[in-house]
């Protein structure tokens, strides 16, 4: 449209200045003017038909020449006021809102200068008032363009906003959602860099609103919301795609980084919730870009595939996709063990149960089965491998259902009464895990307290007996241990864990598997944060 109009401009502008080098006769002058007007109108038709192969020069050019137009019409009527300057005027007028405001400050100049360099040539009698009346018309009309053009603009971006925004929780809707998922798959895609998608559904969302009707449902809809918002780093968006469901793009964002990040969020909603009639909790699948899709409407499967496992496997959780689990559940139940996953759906039941009873939270054995999950993918381990040793991870200390809860919660030091009853969980969660979907596992947990160098419990088995697994998993727990407080003591916080597990590396722990760690935690951007957050 800029194009087009300044076309006109243009063959006006070309016209006048022929009638200025043709004798002077200023009515056949203006009417060639009036003629040169119309033969610019169709131009402009034309330039508006062809706009998008117009070259980029072709706008100054042609707002320089539209501007002899203005100069010639003000030379010719320099005695009395012409209609064609007030017509000039309204095509300004009309023509500015879709230049630039550069473009139109422009065109100010250029009139300007040309129409008083001819006046300075060849000045007719009363040319300066009219100078100053056009210039002064033209600079109000531009100042007026220039706060409806602002107006206008802020009314369009209103209105873009409020067509991506989700009135309720003021997050992005899905439409939104969708264009900054496929712009950061993008921006993913060309800087070959991870970027992963977290979706999140309220558990048992329908409850709430039987409970507190739909107003109160809505209201810890804006809750959650607050608190996905303030849980999130800053760099990663949130959106409420569904009802009860949100999204989230997580840029940079590799599968381990974006588990604990949901891990992070999903606390955050139980933590929101825990004193209210119904806590509400949210479970997060979770997709990255490549490793679990290449595109917007794979990553989102993905993402919902993972989400309904979450679900099914009890809810509350963080779930990444699993390609090997989508295609067993697939297979159908023939060649599923169902009598083994319900066992092993009741041991992980009791072995959360265990940990709250002595941390607090259920997180200690679920963050040493993530943080052995994280090494293991490090030293390469098959997919197969690396779920069986996380799964070891959840396991680990179910055998501490036989330590009572005053020496596990004792302040003070252990006596070596205690200490003896602490050290029969190892033997006494491989017993419990007796069973033949197990097997690999419990020798595992049976051996989790063994140190290479031979100096741990039950058995003192050294290097060579003890399995890759089992010598992850100590690590892990180890770990976890030391930067989380427990009754008897504090946290030491991540750069003295460090240091411990450095030094302990070749004796206490294995020197491979504490390199597997360090590197991990190397990988995170800000490893204490993001450690702290899993633990
Ligand atoms: P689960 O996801 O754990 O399987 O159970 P659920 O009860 O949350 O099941 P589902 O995700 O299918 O439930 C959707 C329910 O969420 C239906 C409706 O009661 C509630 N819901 C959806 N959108 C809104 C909303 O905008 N406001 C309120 N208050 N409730 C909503
Ligand atoms: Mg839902
Ligand atoms: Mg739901």
């Amino acid at each position: 449209m800029a194009r087009a109009l300044g076309g006109l401009f243009a063959a006006g502008g070309t016209l006048a200045l022929l009638s200025v080098v043709l004798p002077h006769n200023a009515r056949a002058n203006e009417l060639g003017l009036l003629i040169t007007l119309g033969i610019a109108y169709l131009v402009a038709a034309g330039l508006l038909r062809w706009a998008r192969s117009a070259p980029r020069w072709l706008l100054p050019v042609a707002l320089a020449w539209g501007t002899s137009l203005i100069t010639s019409v003000a030379y010719f009527s320099a005695e009395r006021p012409s209609p064609l300057i007030f017509f000039y005027l309204w095509i300004f007028l009309y023509s500015s809102y879709f230049f630039t405001k550069a473009q139109i400050a422009l065109q100010i100049a250029y009139v300007a200068i040309a129409y008083a360099t001819v006046l300075v040539v060849r000045p007719p009698p009363g040319a300066l008032a009219w100078w100053a009346v056009g210039m002064g018309t033209l600079l109000v009309t531009a100042v007026l363009i220039w706060t409806m053009r602002e107006r206008a603009e802020l009314l369009i971006a209103r209105l873009y906003n409020a067509a991506r925004t989700d009135p309720l929780t003021k997050l992005l809707n899905r439409r939104g959602f969708r264009e900054l998922l496929d712009l950061e798959l993008e921006r993913a895609r060309r800087s070959e860099s991870a970027m992963t998608v977290l979706v999140g559904d309220l558990d048992h969302f329908k409850a709430v609103n039987d409970r507190s009707g739909h107003p109160g449902g809505d209201a810890a809809l804006k809750r959650i919301a607050h608190v996905l918002e303030s849980a999130k780093r800053q760099i990663d968006s949130a959106s409420r795609v569904g009802g009860e469901e949100f999204a989230l793009i997580l840029p940079a964002t590799d599968q381990d980084k974006a588990y604990i990040a949901a891990e992070r969020l999903r606390c955050a909603v139980l933590e929101e919730f825990a004193d209210d009639p119904v806590p509400i909790t949210i479970s997060f699948g979770i997709a990255t870009f490549r490793a679990h899709g290449e595109t917007a409407a794979s990553l989102l499967r993905a993402a919902d595939d993972a989400l309904y496992e979450a679900k099914e496997s009890g809810r509350n959780r963080s779930v990444i996709f699993n390609r090997d689990n989508q295609a067993s559940a697939q297979h159908g139940s023939h060649n599923r063990d169902v009598e083994g996953e319900r066992f092993v759906a009741v041991m992980l039941d009791l072995a959360a149960t265990v940990d709250l009873r002595f941390s607090g939270s259920a997180r200690h054995s679920e963050t040493v089965g993530r943080y052995a999950e994280m090494m293991a993918r490090e030293l390469g381990l098959s997919e197969h491998r690396i779920g069986r040793v996380r799964l070891g991870g959840l396991l680990h200390d179910i055998g501490k259902v036989g330590v009572p809860d005053s020496i596990l919660n004792k302040p003070e030091s252990l006596s070596q009464e205690d200490f003896a009853t602490i050290k029969t969980h190892p033997l006494l969660g491989a017993q419990m895990l007796e069973h033949p979907c197990l097997a690999d596992v419990r020798t595992w947990v049976a051996s989790h307290h063994e140190r290479p160098d031979g100096r741990g419990y039950p058995h003192g088995l050294s290097e060579p007996q003890l399995e890759l697994e089992a010598r992850i998993l100590a690590v892990a727990d180890a770990y976890e241990a030391m930067t989380s407080d427990r009754a008897y003591r504090r946290s030491i916080g991540h750069e003295a864990a460090r240091a411990e597990v450095r030094r302990g590396a070749g004796s206490q722990f294995d020197a491979e598997v504490v390199e597997a760690l360090l590197a991990v935690l190397g990988h995170q951007s800000d490893p204490n944060s993001v450690v702290e957050h899993a633990a």
